[in-house]
């Protein structure tokens, strides 16, 4: 399932380990080092797909193009909580206008004596 990383540093062909994240010998970035799934790092991803909606879609195909399981349910959790808080939007928008229209609906007749 997980990508078989590379023995042998693409850049200078030295044998390197599979768990470096970086050539010793060259510097070379081996693969960028994964992004933090700590509980603190989740609940800022979670509370900002929900307050800072467009982010949550940023972060969520981040975090789905990591190889592990784990990184995948926090991108798919920030990409479904942004979809629900926009779902919510859309229908409290539709709610307040319908309210308005309702309203505008009983008031003017009154207004215009009908
Ligand atoms: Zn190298």
């Amino acid at each position: 399932m997980d990508n078989q990383p590379p023995v042998v540093c693409s850049n200078c062909h030295q044998n390197i380990r599979p768990s470096d994240y970086f050539c010793f010998n060259c510097g070379k970035n081996l693969h960028p080092l994964p992004l933090s799934i700590s509980f603190g790092r989740q609940i800022y991803i979670y509370l900002g797909s929900i307050f800072l909606p467009p982010m949550g879609f940023i972060w969520g195909i981040r975090y789905l193009r990591q190889n592990d399981t784990k990184s995948k349910i926090v991108g798919a959790t920030a990409i479904i909580l942004t979809f629900l808080i926009f779902y919510l939007a859309y229908i409290y928008t539709v709610q307040f206008f319908d309210a308005v229209k309702s309203q505008l609906n009983t008031q003017l007749p009154d207004v215009y004596g009908l």
